[in-house]
């Protein structure tokens, strides 16, 4: 079963991590944790003994005094019982400093108001933290809100008692919030500022504790018996009357255990309120409020838990969309680049596999762009007679052929070849724009990239690069195939031409009859024939590299593209300093900022899930 102090404890370590992240209510995503967690807020009208109740409450004096309004910022108390004599107070800005001295408390309190506010008497509902550690302390979480006030005084500004109101609304109306409603004896409860607002926001009464001030100044002869047995103002929860330092004791600087006993006697002594002493002054009303406290807060666990665990989740969900934090050592950056690249590359080679597009786009190349262009090609006016003669001619010089024109053949089929240097050159750059394109695709299509603008770039330029030397590779490799052809004829195919007779319909001459065209070496027949040979020969290579070149192609650009498209980058990067790797991972700060922020805050939820786990099983 989890102790009292425990659970306030869990409570107050939840209120000061809230704080640390600027969440104390009011903001726009939903419900805070802050919202979620019970609380104390002291309300009244100005000096109806608001400050005077903490004080007694402590035990201590630390509250800054003055004429106007003094707290312009909501001060979160947070009471820690301690075993042995010494007391302290810490402040949650200012976390290494012990105070021992309760003034200085009180100054840093004005300070740290100044800070947030300005000189300018304005007010700021960004609380302050107070840790008090105490013997004479019970657990408790108290906040100590501006006084109601009705008129702006001294150079505030007219809104001042609209801002006011509405800052101490902002805190009581709060499901979780338990209102200490403060309210003076010597007025008339029906015009306590505490009382009005608190009915507002909690009509049932069940979160408002009545405290009635300044019991020893009423009226000789008055009571506050009406208001104390319920009979004036009916609560849930019983009246507390309290008898605070008079302004006279202040300045005789009446310490708070002497005050404590005063009051003590007071009440024991009192003719009106003996009978009530034992349910009066502010040690019954610290423990009726702890113990309150200790019940709201053993209720609220399992809601709390709940939006802990919702919140955590939300977080988590956020974190993931935009992408983790990455570790600051060289080896956690090297190891998410690769991972990175690894995400690109898996996307660029569904592109070519199939499963994305565009892969399709390169067998496009080979089916329909290449022969196409082959067949666009100029070789019917190269192979033309006029052509054939002209080359033969030249190739021969002054001495004819004698049989057939060995050299005039070789002249002109490897000029006929070289014209397919032109479409194969076309296909290597048709592919590699193929393959640029998906490079860019995949770039764009790899979300864990976009956070890291820097290496999405640098990823993209080695990819380029890579194609870009696949494609000299290809080149070379195709304008090889091309040579080769014309460097070695296929001697089979003419000796098969030689064993066919004349198929020419013109010409009457029977087919042994070679010595007859011998006479005239350069006939149209004759170079018609040859002509129509080359055509042939060429033709069947044609048909060779239309199934070659594509091999070529793909093994020099789609394969090497497949296997080694970052193989280059991946050495080099291999070899990358730290901070040459932190630079590539180099994040748009916005979103930085954000993941900052939202890792801050999933920290928070979940020490405050572990702790809750810590303190509720105990
Ligand atoms: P706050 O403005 O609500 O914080 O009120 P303070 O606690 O500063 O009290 C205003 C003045 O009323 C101070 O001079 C206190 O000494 C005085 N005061 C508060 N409570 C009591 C009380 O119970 N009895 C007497 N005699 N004076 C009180
Ligand atoms: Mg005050």
């Amino acid at each position: 079963m989890a102790t009292m102090e425990s659970l306030i404890g869990l409570v107050n370590n939840i209120q000061r991590a809230c704080t640390v992240l600027g969440d104390h209510g009011g903001g726009s995503e939903g419900m805070s944790l802050w919202e979620a967690l019970p609380s104390v807020a002291v309300v009244g009208g100005q000096s109806s003994g608001k400050s005077s109740v903490l004080e007694s409450i402590v035990g201590r004096d630390f509250l800054p005094r003055g004429s106007g309004i003094v707290t312009r910022r909501p001060l979160v108390l947070q009471l820690h019982k301690i075993e042995g004599q010494s007391e302290y107070a810490e402040f949650l800005h200012a976390p290494k400093k012990r105070f021992n001295d309760f003034a200085a408390v009180r100054k840093e309190i004005a300070d740290e108001t100044d800070r947030i506010t300005g000189k300018s008497k304005q007010i700021s509902n960004v609380p302050i933290h107070l840790s008090v550690y105490s013997p004479q302390v019970v657990d408790l979480t108290l906040i100590d809100l501006p006084g109601l006030t009705k008129v702006a005084v001294e150079g505030q500004p007219d809104s001042i008692v609209q801002d006011i109101e509405m800052m101490v609304r902002s805190y009581v109306e709060k499901p979780n919030c338990i209102i200490l409603a403060i309210s003076p004896a010597n007025q008339d409860i029906a015009t306590s500022d505490a009382i009005k607002l608190a009915r507002e926001v909690d009509p049932t009464g069940e979160r408002t504790f009545g405290v009635l001030t300044k019991l020893d100044l009423m009226d000789q002869g008055t009571n506050a018996l009406d208001v104390l047995e319920g009979r004036a103002y009916r609560l849930v929860h019983p009246w507390v009357g309290i008898v605070n330092r008079s302004q006279a004791d202040i300045n005789k600087n009446v310490d708070m255990s002497n005050a404590r006993r005063k009051e003590q006697e007071y009440f024991q002594s009192s003719p009106e309120y003996g009978h009530l002493a034992h349910k009066m002054g502010s040690e019954y009303l610290a423990k009726l409020l702890s113990k309150h406290l200790e019940t709201v807060i053993r209720q609220r666990i399992p809601s709390i838990i709940t939006l802990i665990n919702k919140a955590i989740d939300e977080l988590n969900a956020e974190l993931d969309r935009i992408g983790r934090p990455v570790g600051v050592d060289g080896g956690a950056q090297l190891y998410t680049i690769l991972e990175l690249c690894r995400a690109f590359d898996r996307i660029f080679k569904e592109h070519l596999d199939g499963g994305r597009p565009g892969g399709d786009r390169i067998y496009a190349v080979f089916d329909h762009q290449l022969p196409a262009a082959m067949k666009k090609l100029p070789l019917d006016r190269h192979l033309s007679l006029s052509n054939v003669k002209k080359v033969i001619c030249e190739a021969d010089g002054y001495q004819p052929h004698l049989i057939a024109p060995e050299q005039g053949y070789r002249r002109l089929i490897d000029g006929s070849l070289g014209y397919f240097k032109g479409p194969a050159e076309a296909s290597i750059d048709a592919v590699h724009f193929v393959l640029k394109e998906l490079v860019r695709k995949s770039i764009a299509e790899t979300q864990e990239l976009k956070r890291f603008p820097s290496l999405q770039s640098d990823i993209a330029a080695a990819a380029n690069d890579a194609l870009e030397r696949f494609r000299d590779e290809s080149r070379k490799a195709v304008l090889r195939l091309v040579e080769m052809e014309s460097t070695y004829l296929t001697v089979e195919f003419f000796r098969k031409l030689q064993m066919e007779p004349e198929k020419n319909p013109n010409n009457t001459n029977p087919p042994n009859s070679n010595s007859n065209q011998n006479v005239d070496r350069y006939t149209d027949n004759h170079l018609r024939r040859i002509g129509s040979n080359v055509t042939a020969y060429v033709n069947m290579v044609c048909e060779t590299l239309k199934l070659t070149i594509p091999k070529a192609v793909v093994y020099c650009q789609v394969l090497q593209a497949k296997r080694a498209l970052l193989n280059h980058f991946y050495a080099q990067i291999g070899r990358r300093e730290k901070a040459q790797l932190g630079k590539m991972l180099d994040e748009d700060p916005s979103l930085m900022e954000r993941r900052e922020a939202l890792s801050r805050r999933l920290e928070l939820y979940k020490s405050a899930r572990d702790e809750i786990d810590s303190v509720a099983w105990k």
